[in-house]
C-alpha cells in the first residue's frame, strides 16, 4: 500500500508530465509549422532576390542590342542609299558599328557585338562583328561569318541569323560554344526590317560565365546551392557541375535531380531527393532569358533551428518539469507533515501511550481532525482512568473478599481438620474429610479467581526458586492419582530418566500448570486414563529443553469450540460439562503462565477420544545429576513423607501468634496442640511489640491483615525498635492473600518466610521443623489423621 505521500506525488508528477508534454509538444508542432513556412519563404526570397538581379543584367543585354537598333532604324532613310551606293553603307555599317562597341564596351559580360545584312540582298558576309580581346580588353573587328557556307536550317552555325528573321521577334538564343574565341556563350538578337524588307539582325553574344559566377555565388545556409538550367534542359550551372551538362548528356544518377527540379513547376517550394539521396527543398524562377535559375537546400539543415528550438523547448518543459515538481514536493510535504505526525501519534495512541500532543492550531480540514484526534485521546484517557479506578476497585473487592472467604474458610478447615485428628467415631470422620475436600476445592476456586485478578491487572510475575524435579513430579502424581482414584481412573507416568535432579524455576506456577492440566484431564475423562509425559528435547551445560504432555482418553473437545478454549470464563460443551465443577478460568491461568515462562501451551483434542495438552519448557539446571528411574526414585519419596508424618514434640519452644482473629487463634492453637509448644498470642501489632520486647520467642507468627497497624508495619516497627532482640527469630508472615508472588514481598518486607492460611497442617509442621531450634524438637510418635 503506497502511502498517501507518494499517491499525491505520482498524481500530480503524472499530471504535470501530460501538461508539460502537452504543451511541449504544441509548441513544438506550432513552432516547427511556422519555422517550416519561414524556411521556404526564405528560400523563395533569396531566389527571387537574385533571379530580379539576373533579369537586371540580362535586361541590361538587351537594352544595350535596342539602343543599336534604335539608331540603325533612325537611319533607316539612307537604307536607299545603303541598297545602291557603296561607300554610304561602308559609312553606315562603320557609324553603327562604333556605336555598337562603345555600348557593348559598357555592357556587363558583353563579348560580341554584330550586325549582319540579308546575305541574298547584300552578299553572304556583309555586315560587322565585332569582339572583345579577353586578355586586354580591346575590341577587335572580326571576320564575320559566310551564311552561304551554311544551309539555312543547320541550326547550330547560322540558327542565330535565320531564327529571329523567321520568328520576327528579338530573342535569346540557346547558349553555345564559340570554338574561336573557346567560350560558352548566349546571344540575345533583334531582327532588322525596313519597309517589309528583311535588312538582318542586330545581336550581342555575352559571356555564360557571368551567369555562372553569379548563380555560383548565390547561397543559402550552409548547403544551400543555386542552379542554372538552359530552356532547352541543358544545365548551365550546378554546384558540382560548374561547367554545366548537356542534357544529351545527362546521366542516370542525376535523374532523380532532374525529375525533381527540372522537371518541377517554377515559383513553388517542392521536397526532393537530392543527387545524393538526401532530401531537399528545391523552389525555381523562370529568367527573362528562358533560363530556369532554381535554388536547393536540404532539409536537415532548414530544419536545423527547429530541430534546435525543439530541444531547447524539450529542456526548458523538463526544467519547468522538475521545478514544478520540487515545488510540489515541498508543498506536499507541508500538507503531509502534519498528517505524519497524527499517524505517528496515532500510532503512539494505539500502543496505549496517550501522552503524545499534537499541534491542533490549524484552521483548515488537518487542523480540524488534528483537534478531534485530541478530543478523542483526552476523552480514551478519561475512559481509561475510569476502566483503570473500576478494575483497582474490582481487585480491591477481590482481594478483600479473598481475605474475608478464607478466614471463615480457615476456621472452618481448622476445626474440620482438629475434628479429623480428634474423634474416635468413624463416621463423624467421614463427614470430616468430606467437609475438608470441599473446602479444599473452595478454596481452589477462590485461588483461581485471584490469580485471575492479578493476570488482568498485569501484576503477574514468574519467580524463579531452585526445585526438586523429581518432587514436583511426585507431589503432582500424588495430587492427581487422589482425585482419580475416585473416578477409578488410571494414571500413567512417562518421566525421562535424564531430567536433571534440580532446576530454576517458578515451581509454585509450575505445579498450578500440572494441576489445572491434570485435574481437568481426570475431570473431563469417564473411562481410561490420564498419562503424564516429561521427556528432555535437548540439554547443555546449562539449560535443559523439556517437553512436557498430559494426555487422557476423555469426552475430548468439539472441533468448533477449539477456537475458544483459551478465553477466560469460558466452560465448552456446556451441555455434557454440566455436572463437571470449574469456572472456566484454568486454561486461561495455565497459558498465561507458560506464556510468561517463554512457551506455549498447545493442544490436539479428538471429540470422543481424548485430548493431549502439551508444552516446551526451557528450565536452568542447578543438578544436572539425571533423576534416573523415576518410579524407584519415587519409592524413596513415600518413605521419607511417611516419616514427617510421624509428627514431633517441642515443649521448650516459645512462639508468638499475632492475629486480630480470635478463632485464628484458636485454630491454630489447637492443630500445635499435640506438639506442646508453648504458644503465646497477640491480637495487634501493639501488642505483639510489647510481648517481643518482654520475651525473645523461637518463632513469630504475624498476620498481615489486622485493623490499625497490618502485619508489614508491625513488622518495620520491629525492625526499628531497639529494645526488641529479633536476632535469630525467624518471622513468618500469615497471610490470607494467597495471591501468588506474595513470598517475595513478605520476604522483601524483612519476613523470614510466609504460611497461607487456612493453615495446611503438613505446612505448619514443615515451617516449624524448619526454623525451631534443632535442640527444642523431639520425635514423638502421634497418631495421624
Ligand atoms: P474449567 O474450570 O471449566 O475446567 P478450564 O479453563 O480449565 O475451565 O477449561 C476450559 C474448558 O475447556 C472446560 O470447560 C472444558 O470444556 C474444556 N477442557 C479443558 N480441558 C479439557 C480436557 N482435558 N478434555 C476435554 N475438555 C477440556
Amino acid at each position: 500500500m503506497k502511502s498517501i505521500q507518494t499517491r499525491i506525488v505520482l498524481i500530480i508528477t503524472s499530471i504535470m508530465i501530460v501538461v508539460t508534454l502537452s504543451l511541449g509538444l504544441t509548441a513544438t508542432l506550432r513552432t516547427n509549422r511556422i519555422l517550416d513556412e519561414d524556411s521556404d519563404r526564405i528560400l523563395n526570397l533569396t531566389v527571387d532576390q537574385s533571379s530580379r538581379e539576373m533579369d537586371i543584367m540580362l535586361g541590361s543585354v538587351e537594352q544595350s542590342v535596342r539602343t543599336i537598333y534604335n539608331y540603325a532604324e533612325k537611319r533607316a532613310e539612307t537604307y536607299r542609299n545603303f541598297l545602291s551606293d557603296e561607300t554610304e553603307r561602308r559609312k553606315l555599317i562603320y557609324d553603327i558599328s562604333e556605336l555598337g562597341k562603345s555600348i557593348a564596351e559598357s555592357t556587363p559580360g558583353a563579348i560580341t557585338v554584330y550586325l549582319r545584312y540579308d546575305p541574298e540582298e547584300f552578299g553572304p558576309t556583309e555586315g560587322f562583328w565585332y569582339t572583345i580581346n579577353t586578355n586586354d580588353g580591346s575590341w577587335n573587328s572580326a571576320e564575320p561569318t559566310d551564311l552561304s557556307l551554311y544551309p539555312k536550317d543547320d541550326i547550330e552555325h547560322v540558327g542565330w541569323y535565320y531564327i529571329p528573321i523567321e520568328t520576327g521577334e528579338p530573342l535569346w538564343m540557346n547558349p553555345y560554344f564559340n570554338k574561336n574565341l573557346g567560350i560558352d556563350m548566349i546571344s540575345y538578337i533583334i531582327p532588322y526590317y525596313h519597309d517589309g524588307h528583311t535588312v538582318g539582325v542586330i545581336g550581342m553574344d555575352i559571356d555564360i560565365s557571368i551567369l555562372r559566377n553569379y548563380t555560383a555565388n548565390i547561397k543559402l545556409y550552409e548547403s544551400g546551392r543555386a542552379y542554372l538550367v538552359s530552356p532547352q534542359g541543358d544545365i548551365i550551372f550546378h554546384f558540382d557541375y560548374p561547367e554545366g551538362v548537356k542534357s544529351k548528356d545527362l546521366t542516370e544518377d542525376l535523374m532523380p535531380f532532374i525529375n525533381g527540379t527540372i522537371n518541377s513547376p517554377v515559383d513553388e517550394v517542392r521536397t526532393i531527393t537530392g543527387i545524393d539521396g538526401v532530401k531537399t527543398k528545391v523552389i525555381k524562377k523562370r529568367l527573362r532569358n528562358g533560363m530556369i535559375l532554381g535554388l536547393n537546400a536540404t532539409v536537415d539543415e532548414i530544419n536545423m533551428p527547429q530541430n534546435i528550438l525543439a530541444r531547447n523547448l524539450l529542456l526548458l518543459s523538463l526544467l519547468i518539469l522538475v521545478l514544478a515538481i520540487g515545488v510540489c514536493l515541498a508543498w506536499i510535504r507541508t500538507v503531509i507533515a502534519p498528517l505524519k505526525r497524527m499517524t505517528q501519534v496515532a500510532e503512539h495512541y494505539a500502543a496505549g501511550d496517550y501522552n503524545e500532543n499534537i499541534d491542533t492550531n490549524g484552521s483548515d480540514e488537518i487542523g480540524i481532525l488534528s483537534r478531534s484526534l485530541q478530543t478523542m485521546s483526552t476523552s480514551l484517557k478519561k475512559q481509561i482512568e475510569i476502566a483503570d479506578t473500576a478494575n483497582r476497585s474490582k481487585s480491591i473487592f477481590l482481594a478483600n473478599m479473598s481475605h474475608e472467604i478464607r478466614t471463615p474458610i480457615n476456621a472452618i478447615l481448622g476445626f474440620d481438620e482438629m475434628i479429623l485428628r480428634e474423634s474416635s467415631e468413624e463416621e463423624v470422620k467421614a463427614y470430616a474429610a468430606n467437609i475438608k475436600n470441599s473446602g479444599k476445592t473452595l478454596l481452589a476456586l477462590i485461588n483461581e479467581i485471584l490469580d485471575f485478578s492479578k493476570i488482568e491487572s498485569g501484576k503477574l510475575e514468574i519467580d524463579p526458586v531452585e526445585y526438586d524435579t523429581a518432587l514436583l513430579i511426585n507431589d503432582m502424581l500424588d495430587m492427581i492419582e487422589f482425585r482419580a482414584g475416585e473416578k477409578d481412573l488410571k494414571i500413567f507416568h512417562d518421566i525421562d530418566e535424564n531430567i536433571p535432579s534440580k532446576l530454576f524455576g517458578d515451581d509454585i506456577r509450575l505445579r498450578e500448570i500440572f494441576t489445572n492440566l491434570l485435574t481437568n484431564a481426570v475431570k473431563y475423562t469417564n473411562t481410561g486414563g490420564v498419562t503424564l509425559s516429561i521427556k528432555v528435547l535437548s540439554s547443555d551445560a546449562d539449560k535443559v529443553r523439556l517437553h512436557a504432555s498430559v494426555s487422557d482418553t476423555g469426552i475430548g473437545i468439539k472441533e468448533e469450540d477449539k477456537e475458544h478454549i483459551w478465553d477466560s470464563f469460558q466452560r465448552l460443551d456446556s451441555k455434557h460439562n454440566r455436572g463437571i465443577e470449574g469456572t472456566g478460568l484454568g486454561l486461561a491461568i495455565t497459558h498465561k503462565y507458560i506464556e510468561l515462562m517463554g512457551s506455549t501451551l498447545k493442544f490436539d483434542s479428538e471429540y470422543g477420544h481424548g485430548s493431549n495438552f502439551y508444552f516446551d519448557l526451557d528450565q536452568p539446571i542447578i543438578d544436572p545429576a539425571p533423576i534416573g528411574d523415576f518410579e524407584k526414585k519415587r519409592k524413596g519419596l513415600h518413605k521419607s513423607v511417611e516419616i514427617y508424618k510421624e509428627g514431633f514434640e517441642a515443649p521448650d519452644a516459645h512462639i508468638l501468634l499475632v492475629d486480630d482473629v480470635l478463632l485464628n487463634l484458636t485454630v491454630f492453637k489447637g492443630l500445635l496442640k499435640n506438639t506442646r509448644i508453648n504458644i503465646d498470642t497477640a491480637t495487634s501489632g501493639r501488642e505483639a511489640i510489647g510481648k517481643m520486647r518482654a520475651f525473645k520467642y523461637d518463632i513469630v507468627f504475624l498476620d498481615h491483615m489486622m485493623p490499625e497497624m497490618d502485619g508489614i508495619e508491625t513488622m518495620s516497627h520491629i525492625l526499628e525498635d531497639k529494645d526488641i532482640d529479633i536476632e535469630g527469630v525467624p518471622i513468618i508472615a500469615l497471610t490470607a492473600n494467597a495471591i501468588t508472588g506474595a513470598q517475595k514481598m513478605y520476604i522483601d518486607n524483612g519476613f523470614t518466610d510466609y504460611l497461607s492460611k487456612p493453615v495446611v497442617p503438613s505446612k505448619l509442621e514443615e515451617l516449624l521443623r524448619k526454623y525451631l531450634p534443632d535442640d527444642k524438637i523431639k520425635a514423638k510418635q502421634i497418631s495421624t489423621p
